[in-house]
Order: structure tokens, then C-alpha cells, then sequence
């Protein structure tokens, strides 16, 4: 797969449709993602944290926004297009709908979830919402929320707790979450519910 470096983040360099194409792929033959898309932000927090950096160097990482378009345009590197959370969010639930993949919510508020949820299901009637929990928990209620995704075996897992917990979240539970592409989406649930 193509990279292009900004600020030592390894970023695909595919546009939307491709991503998109790509990453429906990924999901049909069992592969597991973690996508991790990256705005400047993403990028500084990368380049102080060593811990999220490594974290980092490991996902697929998407451009999120005009700012590592231009990024990649100044270091003559091959990034045209913006991929950003919300569209990729609701691009990949549009799949599940065409594929009838099992999706979970994880994170926000428990209101803020219940109405992303609902609002999923009514525009994407044939994707399986197999679940969705509120981000608001203890770490001692973390083995449970592990088990019970994992028993829903999503295609899609969104998790919704900002950047970089969610993320150190999905790599800390990876391998036993049952999740092929699991995705951080910040306050995108927020957007959704509104
Ligand atoms: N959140 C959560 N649990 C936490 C912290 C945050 O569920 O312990 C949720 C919060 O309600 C919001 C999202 O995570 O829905 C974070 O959104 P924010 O816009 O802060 O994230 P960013 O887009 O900056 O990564």
C-alpha cells in the first residue's frame, strides 16, 4: 500500500471511493483494520506522544481534512483527497446496509448513542445494529463490554471516546473484540444525534 509521510505519520494515499472500495475488501475477506483518521491534531499528538505514535505507525490512517491535503501538496507527496470521519463513518454504514454487516457503537453519552443509533438504523435499514454502549465506564466494566462485542462479531466497530483513548482503547482490546474494522470517530456520534 502507498504512504505518504507527514510529520513521520504513514498516511494511504487513496481517495474516498478507493478507500471505500479498500476497505470493503478488507472487511469481506476477515481482515482486521484499525483505522485511525488523522487531522493536524492527530498528527502533533503523534509527534509528542510515543506511545500514540507507535499506535499510529500500525493503523490505516486516512487524511482528515484539507490541512494534510496541503501537507502532502507542499512535500510533493500524493494525497488528494480529504477522507474524513463523518462521510467515512456513513460511507462504510451505506456497505453495511448493501452487505448486511453487524455493526456496534461504542462511546458518547448515553443519549447522545441511543440517537445515533436509531438514526443509523432508520437510514440504513438492512445493516445489523448488533449493539451499542455509552462511552461512560469504568475500567473495571471493560472485560464485559470486551465480551459482549465480541459476541456480536461486528464487521463495523465505532468507537467514540476522542482521540487518543479511543484508540489505545481498540489497540489494547484488538485481538479479542471479534471486530474486522474498528474505527475511532470522535465526536461523530455527537454530529449524528444532532
Ligand atoms: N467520550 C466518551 N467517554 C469518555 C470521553 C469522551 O464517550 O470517557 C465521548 C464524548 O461524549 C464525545 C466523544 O467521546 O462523544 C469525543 O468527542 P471529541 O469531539 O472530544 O473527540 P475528538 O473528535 O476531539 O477526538
Amino acid at each position: 500500500k502507498q504512504v505518504a509521510k507527514i510529520l513521520d505519520v504513514p498516511f494511504s494515499t487513496l481517495g474516498f471511493r478507493e478507500t471505500i472500495a479498500d476497505m470493503v475488501e478488507r472487511i469481506e475477506s476477515g481482515q482486521k483494520t484499525h483505522v485511525v483518521t488523522a487531522n493536524p491534531e492527530i498528527v502533533m499528538l503523534a509527534r509528542e506522544h510515543q506511545g500514540f505514535r507507535s499506535i499510529v505507525e500500525q493503523a490505516y490512517v486516512v487524511p482528515d481534512g484539507i490541512g494534510i491535503v496541503y501537507a502532502a501538496k507542499w512535500t510533493n507527496q500524493p494525497i488528494y483527497e480529504r477522507v474524513t470521519g463523518v462521510e467515512l463513518l456513513e460511507a462504510l454504514m451505506a456497505e453495511a446496509n448493501q452487505y448486511g454487516w453487524n455493526v456496534y457503537l461504542l462511546g458518547a453519552s448515553p443519549e447522545v448513542i441511543e440517537l445515533a443509533a436509531t438514526k443509523l438504523q432508520a437510514r440504513y435499514p438492512q445493516a445489523r445494529l448488533v449493539g451499542y454502549r455509552n462511552g461512560y465506564f469504568k475500567e473495571e466494566e471493560e472485560e464485559q463490554i470486551v465480551q459482549e462485542i465480541a459476541e456480536t462479531r461486528p464487521h463495523l466497530l465505532f468507537v467514540a471516546l476522542g482521540a487518543p483513548k479511543q484508540d489505545n482503547w481498540l489497540v489494547k482490546y484488538r485481538e479479542r473484540l471479534n471486530a474486522s474494522l474498528m474505527m475511532g470517530v470522535g465526536g461523530s456520534f455527537d454530529v449524528i444525534s444532532g
